[in-house]
């Protein structure tokens, strides 16, 4: 099966910045970056990010504040401090072996790293390659990681994966099925998210939020300061 898949790839793989390179920081931003947001969006801003802080120890050495404010518009705005708090780490005391050290870094951007970067033998497993392999029942090399993201972002989709152009099609148990839809977010979760993300832009604007709540919630996350009434964006860095 690797062997169609990465014939597949060669025709139809996403041509993304990142994966030329292999400069550990650049991709543990992407990945970072990517977490939670789509990659056509990731894009521009992992170029402008890049420009702004090309080093691990020039992201180290800007203010939490300045990294806050970069990251608006990419949500989840508290993977922007655990980046920020990951190149200290980085500045500090260099890369360590087990990458789940860092801030912010779990198994799956742990692997992702350790593979891209420093050509471990692991296959980073996102939920869209674990949806392949789950689907396919087939194993695959770390080589293929980059062919399976994709694969499970264009055509082995979710609910209604595109097996009619699919390369494994052939020799996949699941060729045909369909799939529920997955649970979504609920309206209070999702607006207490968009209420917290709301307060934290007037901040970035110089504004002083009223949602006190989302204000509480923030600065128990270290993503603004509130001294006497006074909200502002952390500033030590
Ligand atoms: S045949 Fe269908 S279910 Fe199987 S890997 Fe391809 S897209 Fe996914």
């Amino acid at each position: 099966m690797e062997a169609l898949l990465s014939v597949w790839y060669g025709r139809h793989g996403r041509d993304l910045p990142w994966r030329t390179t292999r400069d550990p920081y650049a991709i543990l931003v992407s990945e970072v970056m990517a977490q939670q947001t789509q990659v056509e969006r990731v894009v521009p801003r992992w170029e402008r990010w890049l420009e702004r802080w090309p080093t691990a120890d020039a992201l180290a050495a800007a203010s939490p504040g300045e990294v806050i404010t970069e990251w608006q518009g990419l949500g989840y705005n508290r993977r922007a401090l655990n980046l920020h708090r990951a190149a200290q780490h980085i500045a500090a005391h260099g890369w360590p072996d087990d990458l789940t050290e860092l801030p912010g870094v779990g198994r799956y951007t742990a692997d992702a790293v350790a593979c891209f970067a420093f050509g471990r033998d692991v296959l980073p497993e996102d939920v869209n390659v674990r949806r392949v392999t789950d689907r396919t029942g087939a194993t695959f090399s770390p080589a293929a990681a980059q062919a399976l993201m994709d694969l499970g972002a264009t055509v082995c989709l979710a609910r209604i994966p595109r097996c009619g152009i699919c390369p494994l099609a052939e020799g996949c148990p699941s060729r045909g099925r369909r799939y529920e839809p997955l649970r979504k977010q609920g309206p209070l979760e999702g607006s207490f998210r968009q209420r917290r993300a709301q307060a934290l832009r007037a901040v970035v604007a110089g504004e002083q939020p009223s949602d006190e709540e989302a204000v509480t919630a923030l600065a128990r996350d270290g993503l603004v300061h509130v001294r006497d009434g006074l909200v502002s964006l952390p500033s030590a860095p």
